[in-house]
C-alpha cells in the first residue's frame, strides 16, 4: 500500500502585519525521508502516519514535504506565489509517484490566502484532480481550523484535534492513518457529513478540558461510542483569520452512514449552538486584572498566571505597565518581544551590569507604548533547553538573544529577540530565573500554557488586553466573514 504524505500547514492571523511568504516559511521546511526522522523527535501527525505504518504489514509512507509555521510573531495572509508553490510542489509529487493507494495531508484549516477563499479544501482539490475519485484522500485538521463544505467534498475523511492544549496530534495521526488503509483494504467506506453552527469565538475561550468545549467534546466521545461511527470532531474555528468560512465545524465520519454522519453533525452542532453565550463572557482589562491578582495573591493564592492571550507580535506593554503601576511584586513577565533592545543590550552592556531601556510597544499602536525599565542584566545569551510540559515533551529549543533584567523586589521582565513561548517552565529556568519563588507569572498565551501551569499555579487569568488577537472579537474590522456569525456577523449587531 502505497500511500504519500504532505504537510502544509499555517495558522495565519489576517489581523498581523506582517506578510506568510516563500521567504519566511522556506527556511523551515522539511522534504523526504527526513519528514519521518523529524516526526519521531515529538509527538505530530505525521508520527501518528508513521506509527500505523508501522503497524500495517503493507503500508508504505511517502514523504513529500513538511511546510509549517515559522517561529516568531504571526504573519498575516499568505501570499498567493507561496500558496502555489508549496501546493503545486505537493500536487507534483504525488503524480509523479502514481499509482499510490492513498494519501494523508496534515493541514491546519487556518490558512489565509487573498486570491484563495478556502486554501485547505483548494490544496485537497489539486490533490484529488491528481489522484482521481477512487484513491483516498484524509485529512488532518488543528482544532483552530476554519472550514466548510468545500474540504468535506474534496476529501474522504477529515480528522480534526480534541484537545487545547493540543496533546493528541499523534492519535488523530492514527485514526487518519487506520481509517485511510481500513478504506483501501476495503474493510470500511468512509462517509462524512460537516455541519457549521454559526459561531465564531477567541482561542481564549476553546480549552478542551473546560466547559463550553468540554461538553462538546463529551458529546463527541459519546457519539463515538455509537457502531459504525469512525470519528466525531469538532475546530472551534480561528477568529483571527478574516475569511468566509471562519467559525465553528462539526465532522462526523462514519462507515457507509451517510444519515448517521449527517444525525451526529446536526446534534453536534445544535448543542454548540444552545452553548454560543459561552464563548464570549467579558474577560477583564489588564488593570482589572492585576488588581483581581494582587488580590489574589494577597489571599495565599499564589502563583497566580496572567494569561495575557491578545498579544500575537509578543511586545504588548499593557501588562508589564500595570503590575508596575500598581506595585507588584515578585513577578515575571516570560517575554516581551524587543529584537533591538536586546541587539543593543548584547553590544553595550554586561552581566550583572545596571541598565536603563526601553522596551516593547513596537510593533503595532494596539501594543502599547514602550516601558523604561532600570535593572540588572542576569542573563543575556541564547539558551538552549528541552521541554518538560506536556506540550511537545522532549523537544529541543535553541532560542534567539534573551536577556534577563531584574528590576529588584523580585520583579524580572524577560526580553527576546523575539515572542517566547512558555508552554512550560524550561524557558525560564534555562536562564536561571526560580519559578518557586514567584506569585505572578505573565505568558502571551491564551490556553496551551494550561497544559503545564495548571498543575503548578493556583489560579489562570486570562486577561483581555488591547492586542491583535483578542478575546472581544467586536473591536476587530471583519469583512469577509459570514454575515450571520455569532456574535459577530452584521446580523448580530
Ligand atoms: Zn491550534
Amino acid at each position: 500500500m502505497r500511500v504519500a504524505v504532505a504537510q502544509f500547514s499555517h495558522e495565519t492571523c489576517t489581523f498581523c502585519p506582517d506578510p506568510t511568504t516563500i521567504d519566511r516559511l522556506e527556511p523551515h521546511v522539511v522534504r523526504g525521508p527526513a519528514i519521518l526522522d523529524k516526526a519521531a523527535e515529538s509527538s505530530s501527525y505525521i508520527s501518528g502516519f508513521a506509527n500505523v505504518a508501522r503497524e500495517e504489514a503493507d503500508m508504505e509512507l511517502l514523504p513529500i514535504v513538511s511546510v509549517g509555521m515559522a517561529p516568531g510573531p504571526y504573519t498575516s495572509w499568505m501570499d498567493l506565489e507561496c500558496f502555489d508553490k508549496y501546493t503545486n510542489e505537493i500536487a507534483e509529487a504525488v503524480r509523479n509517484m502514481m499509482p499510490v493507494d492513498g494519501v494523508l495531508l496534515a493541514l491546519h484549516g487556518a490558512m489565509a490566502v487573498r486570491e484563495i477563499p478556502r486554501p485547505e479544501a483548494e490544496i485537497t482539490r489539486r490533490v484529488r484532480e491528481t489522484v482521481g475519485d477512487h484513491v483516498p484522500i484524509m485529512v488532518t485538521l488543528d482544532l483552530h481550523a476554519n472550514e466548510d463544505e468545500a474540504l468535506a467534498r474534496y476529501s474522504d475523511g477529515i480528522f480534526i484535534l480534541k484537545t487545547y492544549p493540543h496533546l493528541d496530534s499523534e492519535e488523530i495521526g492514527e485514526t487518519a492513518a487506520r481509517c485511510l488503509a481500513a478504506t483501501v483494504k476495503g474493510q470500511v467506506k468512509p462517509r462524512q457529513a460537516l455541519r457549521r453552527p454559526g459561531i465564531l469565538s477567541a482561542s481564549i475561550y476553546q480549552a478542551s478540558e473546560y466547559p463550553p468545549m468540554k461538553t462538546i467534546y463529551d458529546r463527541c466521545r459519546e457519539w463515538e461510542k455509537t457502531a459504525g461511527v469512525i470519528c466525531v470532531s469538532v475546530a472551534p474555528g480561528y477568529a483571527y483569520a478574516d475569511v468566509v468560512d471562519a467559525g465553528m465545524s462539526v465532522v462526523a465520519v462514519t462507515d457507509d452512514d451517510l444519515a448517521l454522519a449527517q444525525t451526529i453533525a446536526e446534534d453536534v452542532s445544535s448543542l454548540a449552538w444552545d452553548l454560543r453565550e459561552e464563548f464570549s463572557r467579558p474577560l477583564p482589562k489588564p488593570a482589572a486584572a492585576v488588581t483581581d491578582v494582587m488580590r489574589l495573591v494577597d489571599d495565599g493564592q499564589r502563583p497566580v498566571i496572567i494569561a495575557d492571550g491578545s498579544d500575537r507580535t509578543g511586545d504588548g506593554t499593557h501588562v508589564l505597565r500595570e503590575l508596575l503601576e500598581q506595585g507588584a511584586k515578585n513577578f515575571v513577565i516570560a517575554g516581551i518581544a524587543d529584537a533591538a533592545c536586546v541587539t543593543r543590550l548584547e553590544r553595550d552592556a554586561a552581566l550583572g551590569q545596571s541598565v536603563e531601556v526601553s522596551v516593547g510597544g513596537q510593533s503595532t499602536p494596539l501594543a502599547g507604548e514602550p516601558v523604561r525599565l532600570q535593572g540588572k542584566v542576569e542573563y543575556l545569551g541564547r539558551p538552549q533547553y528541552t521541554l518538560v510540559g506536556p506540550m511537545q515533551r522532549g523537544r529541543k529549543v535553541e532560542e534567539g538573544l534573551v536577556a534577563w533584567l531584574n528590576l529588584g523586589d523580585n520583579r524580572h521582565v524577560v526580553v527576546g529577540e523575539r515572542m517566547r513561548g512558555a508552554n512550560d517552565e524550561s524557558g525560564l529556568t534555562a536562564l536561571g530565573i526560580d519559578v518557586s519563588t514567584l506569585d505572578i507569572i505573565v505568558l502571551k498565551d491564551r490556553v496551551h500554557h494550561r497544559a503545564y501551569w495548571d498543575q503548578v499555579a493556583e489560579v489562570d487569568v486570562p486577561v483581555d488586553a488591547p492586542g491583535l488577537g483578542p478575546a472581544d472579537l467586536t473591536v476587530l474590522e471583519y469583512k469577509n466573514v459570514p454575515n450571520d456569525i455569532y456574535p459577530i456577523g452584521s446580523k448580530w449587531r
